[in-house]
């Protein structure tokens, strides 16, 4: 298991909601994920102050938002942990030390104890890639969500440019333009499919992902693996 980098809370507004259920809202593009964080932070600071964190629920959030799976968790405690950071609202290191993660459906160990595939099927290199190469929290957590099409965005870049993207060293502007905005592109391409993003275990990572995701060639993905090659080749050469 590769677990020596933390992908969950790297720092520097990156921070990770993905298998809190965040991505799985209908609509996850940017604006309507970060209205959805903003909502939750107000509401479980309100909660906290009244002591009552369930004015904030899964049922009242199902009445607002639609869901993509409807048989898998959104939990209603993730929010904004600092302005631009996401994370859980309820864990001990934002919350005077007291761990309230039981009032999710998960409960603490769970939520402390889980790993998502990103964590194994990513290298080192890979991750720090993705931790320093990319803007913010959403095309951060894109990287996340869909592992194998964050590898084929890097190996794009450096098999195009002929070079090796060293994590750890200041990258050029252009190459940490360029995978970000690849990974926006993923972004818009998952919001456009009508089924779940986000999956818990590897295999089922690899089953339902295998047309998407852009290792693998596919109709699906066709478009978007021919205009992230054409970014590539227009911003980094001059
Ligand atoms: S999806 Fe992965 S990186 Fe994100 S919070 Fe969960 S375990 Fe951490
Ligand atoms: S309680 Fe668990 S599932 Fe809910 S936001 Fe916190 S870590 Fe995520």
């Amino acid at each position: 298991m590769n677990e020596q980098v933390s992908l969950c809370q790297p720092g520097n507004g990156k921070g990770c909601c993905v298998c809190c259920g965040l991505f799985n809202l209908r609509n996850v593009s940017s604006n309507v994920l970060s209205q959805f964080l903003t909502e939750a932070s107000i509401e479980v600071s309100y909660g906290k102050i009244i002591n009552n964190l369930f004015i904030r629920n899964y049922d009242s959030i199902k009445n607002i938002y639609d869901f993509r799976d409807s048989t898998t968790y959104v939990c209603p405690f993730m929010g904004f942990v600092f302005s631009d950071t996401p994370g859980c609202l309820l864990h001990p290191s934002v919350n005077n030390g007291i761990d309230s993660r039981d009032c999710s459906l998960f409960g603490k160990e769970l939520c402390n104890d889980y790993f998502c595939p990103a964590y194994r099927i990513l290298s080192d290199k890979e991750k720090k890639i993705l931790i320093r190469c990319t803007y913010d929290w959403y095309s951060y957590s894109i990287g996340i969500m869909d592992p194998l099409s964050l590898r084929w965005i890097i190996q794009q870049v450096e098999g195009i440019l002929n070079i090796q993207i060293i994590p750890g060293i200041e990258q050029e502007n252009a190459i940490v333009r360029c995978i970000n905005e690849a990974l926006l592109m993923v972004g818009m391409l998952l919001n456009t499919l009508d089924c779940p993003l986000f999956y818990y275990s590897e295999p089922e990572y690899y089953l339902h992902m295998r047309m998407v995701s852009l290792n693998s060639e596919s109709i699906l993905n066709k478009n978007v693996r021919g205009e992230i090659k054409r970014l590539i080749i227009n911003n980094t050469h001059y």
